[in-house]
């Protein structure tokens, strides 16, 4: 029976902050906008995100766009790109006032204003006095915001695919992306989305890692279908890992308890960021503080009977904070260690969190790629924003309140340039059987039958090989290591079955086939953090441990044929203000 088919303009695979703040910008502008996610809406990884978003409004301390360019710039340990970033800080203010407009409930000030609290690597200047830049509702920022863009696009008559999953991209041989294919869970029936344009907004992979602050559908299927049609992923060795998770069990704590004045104590009672950090203490950027936790841990200075923790202390702030601005984490508490921050000390350890590398993209969001080990160029058809993507802005290490901007900002900007290319592209391209056939293959091939591994197995394994050879710190020696293994892992997979084939909210398949996703960029990550040879924000090898300006001032580049590694210069180009040369970075 043929494969029914749909025809949209515009197809936006995710529907967290980034997809939807696209698909209201291309509803609004009377496109047809058809926007699928795997889970209800409003379920995405967006809703969790707690602490808040920055923009340089300085309803608290000083401030301006600027300092917030430079934090940006010295957080992404240089790597980041300066004309990307600079868009991003200007684009913040008015982005804030948009989200207040379209009725997101941000908590206030005596006055009114917006409420800012200070998150970690803030300046007020370039000396590195502490600025407040972080807009919050509570510590239920991304809740807030999802809500009302959900809301929003409702109104503006998006068409919503609730609960389809998207297996590949659709690309013709001229290089063109043409749309998707997707699964209908409920019914287990496949449909083309044959679209105009395609953007992928389908979020980060933190379920790469067996402890993590992501939900469990964060399993990098778009970076996966982007390697899957030839596209590469940038600079993947990168993978932020958030200093505070609850020990033995990942779920976030926000930054946002030490800007509200929490810190952090080793077994000695010390606060030890004090020697890691002496100006910003326990507000230096995550990977500065994630390091310092892991040594104190690994030498001796651990909480615990284990000594495999340290302790988050709250207890001082008084129960009023507590309850009104930190009111998720103490559920978080109450629920997961049983105890109430605002009057013990929380156990923490570092936790996998967030992927600065992704779908290289320029600042409209437009994929682009080199053609023939030429120079890049935009994907005809195809966008990427979010955390999926790298403009990049984060580079090497991004700061926290930040992510929740990128996905407003580069999901609008994907909007604007989507409606542009609609002009110069008004028609539908050719689906032939032959561009269908790598997508269907990869559906059915998870129908055979017969006995072979359960996929639960297979990916509690990958998880925790990426733990153990892709972490906090790196080796030649371990990630090496970790590569064979990984290769061997992909192997069985060839092996693994499925023991129900019913078609009916088959969510067995669904793992499966996420499976697939999370090798692929397990491999992207490890070849990637094996090809850098040197330390820069996030990507911390032992066997080199300096920052290496002269031959890594470089993006890398993870093509999945072949396994392949290049790299790309970075862009310091920006546009009206000087860039900032690379220096040490000192918090
Ligand atoms: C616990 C936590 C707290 C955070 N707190 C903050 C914070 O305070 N400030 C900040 O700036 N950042 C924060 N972050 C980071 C930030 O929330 C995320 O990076 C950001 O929300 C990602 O948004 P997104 O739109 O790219 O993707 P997501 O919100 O993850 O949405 C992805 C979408 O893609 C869909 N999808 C994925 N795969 C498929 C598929 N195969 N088929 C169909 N649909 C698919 C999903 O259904 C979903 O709709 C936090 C992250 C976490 C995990």
């Amino acid at each position: 029976m043929p494969i029914a088919t749909r025809h949209f303009d515009a197809l936006i695979l995710g529907a967290g902050g980034a997809g939807l703040n696209a698909a209201l910008r291309l509803a609004g502008a009377d496109a047809r906008v058809a926007v699928v996610s795997k889970v209800f809406p409003t379920r995405s990884h967006t809703v969790a995100a707690q602490g808040g978003v920055n923009a340089a409004l300085a309803n608290v301390l000083p401030d301006n766009w600027h300092w917030h360019m430079f934090d940006t710039v010295k957080g992404s340990d240089y790597l980041g790109d300066q004309d990307a970033i600079e868009y991003m800080c200007r684009e913040a203010i008015p982005t804030v006032y948009e989200l207040e407009h379209a009725g997101v409930p941000f908590s206030r000030l005596d006055d009114g204003r917006i409420y800012q609290r200070a998150f970690g690597g803030q300046s007020q200047d370039f000396g590195g006095a502490q600025a407040a830049r972080t807009c919050a509702a509570a510590d239920r920022t991304g809740h807030a915001i999802l809500h009302a863009l959900y809301q929003q696009n409702l109104r503006a008559r998006t068409h919503f695919f609730d609960e389809f999953f998207a297996i590949d991209l659709l690309r013709d041989d001229e290089g063109c992306v043409l749309g998707a294919l997707v699964l209908e869970i409920e019914t287990g029936e496949p449909l083309i989305i044959a679209s105009k344009t395609t953007l992928i907004a389908t979020g980060g992979y933190g379920q790469v890692y067996r402890t993590t602050t992501n939900a469990y559908i964060n399993t990098g299927d778009g970076m996966a279908m982007a390697l899957r049609v030839g596209v590469p992923l940038m600079d993947m060795e990168f993978f932020q890992f958030h200093p505070t998770g609850v020990a033995g069990k990942g779920m976030l704590i926000t930054e946002g308890a030490r800007g509200e004045g929490g810190y952090l104590v080793n077994a000695r009672g010390e606060r030890f960021m004090e020697r890691y950090a002496p100006r910003a203490l326990d507000l230096a950027s995550r990977d500065v503080v994630s390091r310092a936790i892991a040594t104190e841990v690994r030498e001796g200075r651990g909480c615990g009977e284990q000594g495999d923790h340290v302790l988050l202390k709250l207890d001082h702030l008084g129960q009023d904070i507590v309850a009104r601005r930190l009111p998720g984490i103490r559920d978080i508490c109450r629920t997961f260690v049983g105890i109430d921050p605002a009057a013990e000390p929380i156990p923490v350890f570092p936790t996998a969190h967030y992927a600065m590398g992704g779908i290289p993209t320029d600042r409209h969001a437009r994929v682009v790629a080199p053609v023939r080990h030429g120079p890049e160029e935009p994907v005809p058809g195809l966008y990427a924003a979010g955390e999926c993507a790298c403009v990049s802005v984060h580079g090497a290490n991004r700061l926290g309140g930040n992510s929740l901007l990128d996905i407003l900002v580069f999901g609008r900007a994907a909007g604007h340039d989507i409606l542009r290319y609609l002009k110069e592209n008004p028609n539908h391209r050719p689906i032939t059987d032959s561009i269908l056939a790598p997508a269907m293959a990869r559906l059915e091939r998870w129908q055979r039958q017969g006995d072979g591994e359960p996929v639960h197995v297979v990916k509690a394994d990958l998880r925790k090989l990426m733990e153990d050879h892709c972490g906090v710190f790196r080796t030649e020696e371990v990630m090496a290591e970790g590569v064979e293994k990984l290769a061997a892992l992909r192997e069985r997979i060839e092996q693994a079955r499925l023991h129900d084939h019913s078609r009916t909210f088959n969510t067995a398949r669904i793992e499966a086939l996420e499976l697939d996703n999370l090798v692929d960029v397990g491999m992207a990550t490890l070849r990637s953090a094996l090809y850098r040879q040197e330390s820069r924000g996030a990507h911390s090898r032992v066997d080199y441990p300096e920052r290496d300006d002269q031959n890594w001032l470089r993006h890398s580049l993870y093509f999945r044929d072949g396994d392949r590694m290049d790299s790309k210069p970075v862009r310091t180009k920006p546009l009206s203000v000087d860039s900032f040369p690379p220096k040490e970075r000192v918090y």
